[in-house]
Order: structure tokens, then C-alpha cells, then sequence
């Protein structure tokens, strides 16, 4: 770099707090309004390097594809998959077992990190030499045995998820998009439908409500990191646990909720105090509305007053500011 252009640089550089918090706020904003596109779980199944080329596909294109006990590749695709539990995946689960999410996730799962906004997610845990061999859930004659709490991945089957989000449009459009894998049979059953059609038929719909503020931490941490976040840092250690946690145990975020400043700290009301004290759906979405305003500052959490308040002095006192 010449001296002509370290002297630009530095012209750049924000000289007060006030200015280094606007510069981050504009970046922030430039990151989010950028086209960004990040896959949410992929389509692909097994790793046994099948070249795959995903294909978009609208929710009104139609593809051929039936799947039953009798195609002759009958479970392949269970073998060796890469599954990403959603929070919601995680939920149906644990009850499917009778069992508390965080117990399910200790069981049958692992940690693994989304690729797009390197996020800490949960894997499905799959048998055999590095994860090669059948999912836990699998059985030879039968097939999957939690078919009905069978995770969001393998409904969408042989159709993938991401998120888009377009330059100058404030919410993400989600798209679909369809692999053929060389071993999957069932593309050449005859049985075609629509991206919409199937999406019903295999239950996913309920499965996008209750995940949908997930996907949009996702695809927000995605964009925002297509800029290096903030100064170019990662999201804080504590938040990617704080994120895992909600995601991953459920119980330990009520008592985070019910044994800490949390409700002191924010405006909630107390017909929702009391949902979130049994409620599981209902904390999940309040722990995506924690972050999305920790994360993003988009105030789905309002402080209470007080509270503000004395952050504001906090923060005047640690500038050295008086409060003269
Ligand atoms: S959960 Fe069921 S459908 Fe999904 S990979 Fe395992 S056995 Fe197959
Ligand atoms: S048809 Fe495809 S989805 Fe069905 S069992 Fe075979 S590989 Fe799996």
C-alpha cells in the first residue's frame, strides 16, 4: 500500500465512539441490504460424490418424484446423511421420545456450524465409520421409525432450502431447489406435482411457521458476515452459545428467562410470562426475538425504562462523560 493510500485510510477511520458506532450501524445496514443467498439445508443426502447440480425451482414448478417401500433403492438415502436439526425438528423429537430436547440432543445429536452465517446448529447423528453408515432412526424392512417427527431435512427431500435476500427488500424470499442424486430412483416414478403440492403433503408447512425467525438469524448473520461483521469481527462467543442454547435446550433458557434479570430487564407481558412457563413453542420464538434484537438491533424486545435508563448513565459514566 502506497503512503498516498494509508493516508486515505486513515482520513477513513471514524474519530469518536459517536462515529464508529454510525460507521457500524451503516455497515450493518449496507450488509443487510445487499443480495445474499445461503443455502438453510441442502437437498444433497449422502456423500458418496454423486455430482450433483441443484436446479431452483418456483413453488408453482412441477417435478416428477415418488418415493415408496418398493423403489429399488429403498433407505439409500438415510445412509450417511447430513441432517440439520431445526429448533423445531428438536422439539418434535424429544416429545416423539418423551423425552426433554436437551436429553434428545445429547442422544442424537451434534454440534456443527451453518456455513452461511457460521452459527453453531445441530447435525442428526448417523451411524458407522465417520458417520457412513444408516441413521440412528433407521430401520432396514421399514424404513424411518420417527416417520411422523422425521426432521424438516428429510420432509423436504429431494428438495433443498435456502434464503435470499434481495438489494433494497427489508424481508428474505425463501427458494427451493430440487437434486437429483444419481442413486434416488424415485425421480423416474411417475408422479408429478408442484414445489407447493409436496411441500403440504410431506408437513413442512407448520415445521417453516415455527422455524422461520431461525432461518431469518440465519440469513441475516449470512449477509451481515458477507461484510466481515462488525469491524470485521465475528458474532461474541456468548451469543453463538446463547443462540445454540435456544436452540438446542429449551429448558435451560426458561430458567435463564426465570432466574436472571431477563424479565426485569424487558417489557413482556404476563399472559406471556405465564405461556413461557410451560409453553416450549412460545419461549422458542421469544429466544429468536432476544436475538434478533441483541444480533440485529430490531427492538422485538423493548427494554423497560428503568432499565434504559441506567444503561444510559452506565454507558456516560464509562465514556467519562459527567452527568453535570
Ligand atoms: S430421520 Fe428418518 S428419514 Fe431422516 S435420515 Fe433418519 S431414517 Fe431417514
Ligand atoms: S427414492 Fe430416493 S428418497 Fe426414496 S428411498 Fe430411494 S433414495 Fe431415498
Amino acid at each position: 500500500m502506497s503512503d498516498q493510500d494509508n493516508q486515505h485510510s486513515a482520513q477513513n477511520e471514524p474519530k469518536t465512539l459517536k462515529e464508529a458506532l454510525e460507521r457500524e450501524e451503516a455497515e450493518k445496514a449496507e450488509a443487510l441490504s445487499s443480495d445474499v443467498e445461503t443455502t438453510i439445508f441442502e437437498g444433497v443426502r449422502t456423500e458418496n460424490g454423486d455430482p450433483v447440480v441443484p436446479v431452483k425451482m418456483d413453488l408453482e414448478d412441477l417435478f416428477n418424484f415418488r418415493c415408496h417401500k418398493g423403489v429399488s433403492c429403498w433407505n439409500e438415502c438415510c445412509h450417511g446423511a447430513d441432517i440439520t436439526l431445526t429448533p423445531y425438528d428438536i422439539l418434535k423429537l424429544a416429545e416423539h421420545f418423551k423425552v426433554r430436547p436437551a436429553q434428545f440432543v445429547a442422544s442424537y445429536a451434534v454440534p456443527a456450524f451453518h456455513e452461511g452465517s457460521n452459527l453453531p446448529i445441530a447435525k442428526l447423528v448417523m451411524t458407522g465409520k465417520e458417520g457412513k453408515g444408516p441413521c440412528v432412526f433407521m430401520n432396514e424392512k421399514e424404513g424411518c421409525t420417527v416417520y411422523n417427527a422425521r426432521p424438516a431435512t428429510c420432509r423436504y427431500y429431494p428438495l433443498g432450502l435456502g434464503a435470499m435476500k434481495f438489494k433494497g427488500h427489508k424481508a428474505r424470499e425463501d427458494m427451493h431447489f430440487l437434486v437429483r442424486e444419481d442413486h434416488c430412483k424415485g425421480h423416474a416414478e411417475e408422479n408429478l406435482q408442484s414445489v407447493v403440492a409436496y411441500r403440504r403433503e410431506q408437513g413442512v408447512e407448520a415445521y417453516d411457521l415455527l422455524n422461520e425467525r431461525w432461518v431469518d438469524i440465519l440469513m441475516k448473520m449470512a449477509s451481515w458476515r458477507s461484510m466481515g461483521g462488525p469491524g470485521g469481527k465475528d458474532v461474541p462467543k456468548q451469543t453463538k452459545q446463547m443462540f445454540y442454547m435456544i436452540c438446542t435446550d429449551i429448558d435451560r433458557f426458561r430458567s435463564f428467562v426465570f432466574d436472571t434479570r431477563f424479565l426485569d430487564t424487558y417489557e413482556i407481558d404476563d399472559d406471556m410470562i405465564e405461556s413461557l412457563k410451560f409453553n416450549d413453542e412460545t419461549l422458542l420464538q421469544l429466544g429468536f426475538d432476544w436475538m434478533l434484537t441483541i444480533m440485529f438491533n430490531e427492538q422485538r424486545l423493548v427494554m423497560k425504562e428503568k432499565v434504559l435508563q441506567q444503561s444510559i448513565v452506565k454507558a456516560r459514566d464509562d465514556m467519562g462523560i459527567s452527568g453535570e
